[in-house]
């Protein structure tokens, strides 16, 4: 297989596949970022449509869609025929026009997301997803194995930077919250590392209602089996309090009680907290 553009993930996706034993061929902008592969075994492409022409299953990693295009959207590129991993980061927008791009010219495409470091690459901790026709996957999936866990999300191929910055959202949101709480504790002498084992314990435990409060959003019926919203509301209100009083930003705490008021507003006070996704599935604020 091929694997073009050879930055800091490129060139752990090459690596990987090496080691993993598949011959591979390699291509970079900025040749000289080749030479330690080419020291491990894998084989120069002298040109990008070089590259191409060598295997039936080319990866692609530059920095975005647009180099992606520069590179292979040119005349004298041949796509026809080529089955194009493209792991390169963008929105679901740019993996769809991508796909259609792909289809222009003839060539399968699947688009994928990269939740790792390149460190991770060729490890079970590095989580690829793709999406794009099943059958395209079916075919490279021994392949994209060497390069860790591959995970196949459907056929619309922008299910992978949706996923992607799913995930996102939620390491942001688990940190923004650790943050906040150890502002707070931080006021009254509290160091960070004594409160991350309990903040770890309740996001653990938080991470465990889940599955539960999907089957609430999922049937459409949200009734307080635990707690109402508006009971939320209240400890929300505490927290922005104990924030502004300790001389803590309170701008977080204030934006989430806002969701929660004009929920419980519109009539959904008496619900469990899960029926905010009727906030969250707006596109703003009022
Ligand atoms: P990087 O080290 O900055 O490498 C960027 C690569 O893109 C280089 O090979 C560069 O070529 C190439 N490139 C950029 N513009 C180009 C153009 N116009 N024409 C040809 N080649 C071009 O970035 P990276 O960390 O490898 O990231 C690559 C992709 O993986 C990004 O989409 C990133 O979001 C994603 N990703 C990275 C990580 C991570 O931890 N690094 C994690 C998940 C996902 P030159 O060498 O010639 O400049």
């Amino acid at each position: 297989m091929t694997v073009i553009g050879l930055g800091r993930m490129g060139q752990a996706l090459a690596g990987a596949l090496l080691k993993a034993g598949h011959p591979t061929t390699v291509w970079n902008r900025t040749a000289s970022k080749a030479d330690q592969l080419v020291a491990e075994g894998a084989l120069p492409a002298p040109a990008v449509g070089d590259a191409l022409k060598s295997s039936p299953l080319t990866i692609v990693c530059v920095t975005d869609y647009q180099a992606m295009y520069e590179l292979l959207g040119t005349s004298d590129v041949e796509l026809g025929g080529t089955t194009l991993v493209n792991l390169t980061s963008g929105t679901s927008a740019q993996a769809r026009e991508a796909a259609q791009w792909a289809e222009q010219h003839d060539a399968h495409y699947l688009d994928g997301a990269i939740m790792a470091v390149p460190s991770a690459i060729g490890t079970a901790d590095a989580v690829i997803l793709h999406s794009g026709p099943q059958a395209d996957f079916e075919a490279h999936k021994s392949t994209l194995d060497a390069l860790g866990t591959v995970t196949h999300l459907g056929a619309d191929h922008g299910l992978t930077s949706l996923y992607d910055v799913a995930g996102l959202a939620m390491m942001w949101s688990v940190l923004n919250a650790w943050l906040q709480g150890t502002a707070l504790l931080r006021t009254a002498g509290v160091d960070a590392a004594t409160y991350a084992p309990f903040a770890q314990q309740i996001a653990a435990g938080v991470a465990e209602w889940l599955p539960a409060c999907a089957e609430q959003i999922d049937s459409g019926s949200f009734p307080a089996e635990v707690s109402a919203l508006e009971t939320d509301a209240r400890a929300m209100a505490h927290l922005i309090e104990e924030s502004e009083a300790a001389g803590v930003n309170a701008e977080l705490p204030r934006l989430l009680k806002a969701m929660a008021d004009r929920s419980i507003a519109s009539g959904h006070g008496g619900e469990q907290y899960p029926v905010l996704i009727e906030e969250f599935g707006k596109p703003r604020g009022d």
